[in-house]
């Protein structure tokens, strides 16, 4: 029996309602392990532009550094997107706070779900034996960090650096992954010409030596792109740097062919972590209670499993979106044109009911 204090910012557009499905789910499971959730929820994005004038409140980031893990929904909308200047718009609140919880690793599973095979874009032969992978991306360092400038003839500049110390830290949350997945891990860099690339090599070989049991590929990200579409089994953790991941993780999501169902986790060196889906604020579906939830709901599911350390909770809720689907329940955006369509709500509260 334990209690965990979630700071919750539902945000806008879908985000209040995909939130709250996602709360109906880890009520339940807090019904039926014995634990409590106690819920502060806050604002952030356009919600606190709105409110507060800027869209990352001092009050919202202290309620998130004191709680035991955050659960966002998403943020924008047209109303904001083209603030003027470009630090009051809704997307600074979401850099600012992973820069102020130091959630330097990003993972985002892509998961082909039986029941939604169809969906994937990819010829069932080159699916093989399925896809059900891990994008681990470093998330604070790399040339979207480094110093950004232009020189006298206006030449723009971005520096691209990774220190050891940062490479070895994601590369740990990578292996450590592994040991818990199928121990495989893919390292992937661009050594043939970058100095940055060849630093995270060599980290990634001399902290692979603490691993034994995991086999490890090095892979350039060139090479990665292709094969995430010819060959997508052969991959189960992706081990990469923010460029290179921010750009493989949107295509390993697209190849199970459903946004809706995408969740993720942001980690920090403590427990505490930053736990939201894939999609953003979806503004042409807001307020029609016909977003999808399951890719938040399984974001709460990853928050169970890495932020507090209960994974049985968290295959229970998985375990329950793989019924709901088995036994034909779609949203709108994974619906074939002749299946019928439940609402968002329903579809939460469907998996709480088989959690
Ligand atoms: P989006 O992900 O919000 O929407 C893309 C498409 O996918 C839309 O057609 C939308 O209806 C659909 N979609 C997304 N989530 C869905 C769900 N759960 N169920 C059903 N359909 C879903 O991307 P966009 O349209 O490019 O951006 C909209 C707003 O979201 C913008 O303001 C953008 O800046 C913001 N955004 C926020 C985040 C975030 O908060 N992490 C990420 C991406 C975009």
């Amino acid at each position: 029996m334990a209690q965990f204090n979630i700071c919750v910012l539902k945000g806008d557009g879908i985000g209040p309602e995909i939130v709250d499905e996602a709360i109906k789910a880890l009520d339940k499971v807090g019904e039926k392990y014995g634990h409590t959730f106690v819920y502060d929820e806050q604002l952030i994005g356009g919600a606190a532009i709105d409110e507060y004038g800027v869209p990352l409140p001092d009050v919202t980031l202290k309620a998130a550094k004191a709680s035991d893990s955050v659960l966002l929904g998403a943020v924008g909308g047209p109303k904001w997107d083209t603030l003027e200047p470009a630090t009051l718009r809704p997307e600074r609140g979401l850099l600012g706070i992973r820069k102020e919880l130091n959630l330097f690793a990003n993972l985002r599973p892509a998961k082909v779900w039986g029941p939604l095979a169809e969906s994937c874009p990819l010829k069932p032969e080159r699916l093989g034996t399925g896809l059900d992978l891990v994008v681990c991306r470093e998330l604070t360092g790399d040339v979207y960090f480094g110093r950004k400038w232009r020189d006298e003839e206006g030449v723009g500049h971005d520096d691209m650096n990774y220190s050891v110390a940062e490479v070895e830290r994601i590369a740990r949350v990578a292996f450590d992954m592994a040991m818990k997945r199928s121990k495989k891990v893919t390292s992937v860099d661009k050594a043939n010409v970058l100095e940055t690339s060849r630093v995270w090599r060599e980290t990634v070989k001399r902290i692979a030596a603490e691993y034994p049991e995991v086999e490890v590929d090095y892979f350039y990200v060139d090479n990665t792109a292709m094969q995430l579409v010819l060959n997508p089994s052969q991959f189960d953790v992706i081990l990469t740097g923010n460029l290179f991941g921010d750009i493989l993780s949107d295509e390993a999501s697209c190849i199970t062919g459903s946004v809706g169902m995408l969740p993720s986790a942001s980690l920090s060196d403590t427990t505490l972590g930053m736990y939201e889906p894939i999609h953003g604020s979806a503004p042409d579906i807001a307020g029609r209670n016909i977003a999808n939830p399951i890719a938040t709901i399984l974001s709460a599911a990853m928050m169970l499993r890495y932020s507090f350390g209960l994974a049985q909770e968290a295959d229970a809720i998985e375990k329950a979106v793989e019924t709901a689907l088995e036994q034909g329940y779609r949203t709108g955006d994974i619906a074939k044109a002749n299946e019928e369509r439940i609402s968002c709500s329903q579809m939460g509260d469907i998996i709480a009911n088989l959690i």
